[in-house]
């Protein structure tokens, strides 16, 4: 029997979110969900978990939320941030607002909850943060700038924040998945259209909604859910948790290309997957 924790999961509406909140409630975790759509997380209070209004961007829901886990859990072992989504377009049609919103979103918002729990996670002496990376974290794709940008971002810092609290027992973990079938892509390719569907760079941004629509709508071509919430309770449940953990389509050969082989290579090799 694994010991039952108190765990935050945010971005808990959708995708790897929600499917990792289901298995954990399922193992018998205290699992608060957040998310904006609070509607999409009735199934997890239905299992037995909870569900928190929350916009990563807004600091007063995150105040309150927080402060409703501690208030009846009395702490907070686990902290998942999940919730983030892909701003893809030519960095000379991206608006700078939406470029601000997408690290707003994927990484300022990731900080202001973490800096919220931290206070909680010291005073108990331990914690867990998951932070969700991406293999887009240590590799690139065309039009991806400012997503990758947040990615790359999101390791780094995550780095740092290992080791600064590695004195207050807090581990720190990154998860980086490869290509998952969630609504991801969709929330990838309107957007991306619009900015970039018309103009100098019509074509490649064409040619990667046709990618970006066969991955996440082919069978078997991006991984279930399932296997990223598998990683996320293994993270959970693990006494001393690796500090990364990679798994799903694509993420294992493209990170190798992109490590052991030049820039050239790997330009070659992400860009014969869009054509
Ligand atoms: P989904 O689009 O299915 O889910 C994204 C989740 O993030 C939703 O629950 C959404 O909830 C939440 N979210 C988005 N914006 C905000 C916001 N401002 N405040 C709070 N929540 C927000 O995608 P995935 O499940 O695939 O994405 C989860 C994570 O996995 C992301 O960080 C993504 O970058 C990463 N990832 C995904 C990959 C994939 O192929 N699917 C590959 C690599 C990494 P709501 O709209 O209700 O607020």
């Amino acid at each position: 029997m694994k010991t039952s924790k108190v765990i935050i999961i945010t971005g808990a509406s959708s995708g790897i979110g929600k499917e990792t909140a289901l298995k954990l409630i399922a193992e018998g975790h205290k699992v608060y969900g957040a998310a904006r759509r609070v509607d999409l997380m009735q199934d997890l209070v239905a299992a037995g978990g909870f569900a928190l209004e929350m916009d990563v961007t807004n600091e007063t829901q995150i105040k309150s939320g927080v402060k409703q886990v501690v208030d009846a859990q009395g702490r907070i072992d686990v902290l998942i941030n999940n919730a983030g989504y892909g701003l893809y377009g030519a960095v000379e049609d991206i608006p700078l607002d939406q470029a601000r919103r997408q690290f707003e979103v994927n990484i300022f918002g990731l900080a202001a909850i973490t800096k919220e729990v931290l206070p909680h996670m010291r005073a108990a002496n331990r914690g867990t943060i998951i932070n969700v990376s991406s293999m887009g974290g240590k590799m690139y794709t065309p039009l991806g700038a400012w997503y990758h940008a947040t990615k790359h971002a999101l390791e780094g810092w995550s780095d740092c924040l290992r080791l600064e609290l590695s004195q207050f027992n807090i581990d720190v973990v990154v998860v980086e998945p490869g290509a998952i079938a969630t609504e991801f892509g969709d929330v990838v390719v309107d957007p991306m259209l619009k900015n970039s569907g018309k103009g100098p760079y019509q074509k490649l941004a064409h040619d990667i909604a046709n990618a970006t629509r066969e991955i996440y709508s082919k069978p078997n071509a991006a991984s279930p859910a399932s296997v990223i919430a598998n990683v996320m309770s293994r993270a959970v449940s693990a006494r001393r948790p690796q500090t990364r953990y990679v798994a799903g389509k694509m993420a294992r050969p493209l990170m190798f290309i992109r490590k052991y082989f030049g820039d050239r290579i790997f330009d070659k090799a992400v860009m014969s997957q869009v054509k």
